[in-house]
């Protein structure tokens, strides 16, 4: 068994960090390896390494930046698979789900890659007689990252690539159930030519969490995770005057007209509900079926659920693999078990799964319970599992106020073939992201992602257009340069353009 450490100033070190959690492989249910986790004072170490590469880091040209940049993009696009491998082990999605988070995470690099035309300024000429007026963008200077288990590699390059590339240095703490991913990709910024500090990574639990959200020396932070900590997050770190976005978690509902294509919707809501054990916070976890719909649909759906295949991650036959510790797949049973005894009707069933060989592993079939109302803990909690709650509704009108009267409003989806209807929707719902016969629309990387409501606390999206303005602060130079002998029309009064 291994024990893994931070990188702090383009190095591996247990700092003074003494405590340790497990890491699991959820496959086959080993613990695998022991993560240290940080106290204050490794944080502040990370902090200072960061703090002493902004001098440089945040005074380097353009070209200097996007060329490491483009170098991280190579090398990341390289060692995609030992990456995914890496994720799989931990986290225990598909490989193939793994290469496509990472693949996901370069579009983020590839954006960042064209940092100059973002960061072009505005320039005004002649405002007033012989005064010109332009505005630019700087760095803000130590930033952080703290992101979730479920996408270790591609949520945090939501964040860096952008800080990075504006001019900031950067420390995140990764999630402690799956931090190989986040070593990886701090090997390849040092592969890149990225220099020492300015990325860096301490693991940790609350008590690092803590250190970087009262740092005097941390700008702002960006968090990506459950909504009570989010929330936490906001408040506290806002509390001692840090710029922050806080994303969430989510309970994602796509409502299913008559009219829709019922095989369509029901492979793509297995697909959403189900691909990466419904571990994401895209995944489709409501359905809605409005009128007519229903019956029909829940064949489909049905039908689905019981074809997908479940196995370990690394197995390429595998298309959903196990949950990943054993403390979520007992929470998620839970939540079956609720639903079921609250009136719903478990008509696919994954609990007490086994997967031949792998009979430690912590996994939980797909499961389909219909007839859930909105007062079920099935429906009022994020269950964040392979659970597919179904609901009915009398008309578009009705399932957008369920939608707008949840709590969360990440995601949501509509399937339908009416133009009117899918308009209806996307103008109605209070939701940040929307697909249209799309279940998981998660926007490319020069668009910002983020929910509305307790899915997101603070003003930015993150990355794309968003994510620079949040990593910089704007300037606005007035500037004159005085002929000899012209009269300085100096006054007292306020000054106005002449
Ligand atoms: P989590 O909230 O448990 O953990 C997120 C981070 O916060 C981790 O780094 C963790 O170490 C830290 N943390 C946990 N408890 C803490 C505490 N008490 N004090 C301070 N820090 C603490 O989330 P998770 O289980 O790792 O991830 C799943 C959640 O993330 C789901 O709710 C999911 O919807 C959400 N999520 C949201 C988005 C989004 O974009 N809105 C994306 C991915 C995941």
């Amino acid at each position: 068994m291994t024990t893994i450490e931070h990188w702090i100033g383009g190095r591996r070190t247990a700092g003074e960090s003494t405590r340790t959690s497990p890491v699991w492989n959820p496959a086959t249910g080993q613990h695998q390896h022991d993560l240290l986790l940080a106290e204050p004072s490794d944080v502040d170490a990370a902090v200072q390494a960061a703090g002493a590469a902004f001098e440089s880091w945040g005074d380097s040209s353009i070209s200097t930046r996007t060329k490491v940049l483009f170098n991280f993009r190579e090398i990341v696009n390289r060692r995609a698979g030992e990456i995914a491998q890496a994720i799989t082990d931990e986290h225990g999605k598909v490989l193939s789900d793994a290469a496509g988070e990472v693949q996901r995470g370069l579009e983020v690099v590839e954006f960042a890659c064209g940092i100059p035309t973002m960061l072009k300024g505005g320039y005004s000429d002649q405002v007033s007689t012989g005064v010109d007026s332009f505005s630019f963008r700087q760095p803000l200077g130590v930033v952080a990252g703290i992101t979730p288990f479920n996408f270790p590699a591609m949520v945090p390059m939501w964040m860096f690539p952008v800080a990075i590339a504006c001019g900031n240095t950067f420390v995140l703490k990764p999630s402690e159930r799956d931090p190989s991913a986040s070593m990886l990709l701090a090997e390849i910024w040092a592969e890149a030519g990225l220099p020492e500090g300015v990325f860096n990574v301490v693991h940790g639990d609350k008590v690092a969490v803590d250190a970087l959200l009262d740092h005097p020396d941390v700008a702002a932070i960006s968090f990506v995770g459950s909504t009570p900590i989010a929330k936490y997050v906001h408040e506290r770190a806002t509390a001692s005057g840090k710029r922050v976005q806080a994303l969430g978690g989510a309970k994602n509902h796509a409502i299913v007209l008559p009219d829709a294509d019922m095989g369509f919707a029901a492979q793509h809501l297995a697909a959403a509900a189900f691909g990466s054990a419904g571990e994401r916070c895209m995944a489709i976890s409501a359905t809605i079926a409005v009128g007519s719909a229903g019956d029909q649909l829940m064949e489909h759906v049905e039908a689905q659920a019981r074809a997908v295949k479940v196995g370990p991650g690394r197995d390429p036959s595998s298309e959903m693999g196990p949950i990943v510790t054993p403390e979520s797949r007992d929470r998620i049973v839970g939540f079956i078990d609720a639903g079921e005894r609250q009136g719903g009707k478990v008509l696919v069933d994954g609990r007490g799964l086994v997967v031949a060989g792998h009979e430690a592993g912590f996994f939980v079939g797909p499961t389909v319970i219909d007839q859930v109302t909105t007062d079920m803990d099935c429906y009022t909690n994020e269950i964040f599992g392979p659970v597919l709650s179904v609901l009915r509704s009398d008309s578009v009108d009705e399932a957008i106020a369920m939608i707008n009267a949840n709590p969360y409003g990440n995601g949501t989806a509509v399937f339908t073939n009416s133009g009117g209807a899918a308009r209806k929707f996307m103008r109605g719902v209070h939701v940040g992201m929307i697909g249209i016969n799309v279940p998981v629309p998660v926007p490319m990387a020069y668009y910002s992602f983020g929910g509305w409501k307790n899915s997101l606390f603070g003003e930015h999206h993150i990355h794309g257009p968003e994510g620079v303005e949040f990593y910089t602060r704007g300037k606005v130079v007035t500037s004159r340069w005085p002929d000899a002998g012209t009269p300085s029309g100096a006054s007292l009064d306020m000054p106005t353009a002449r």
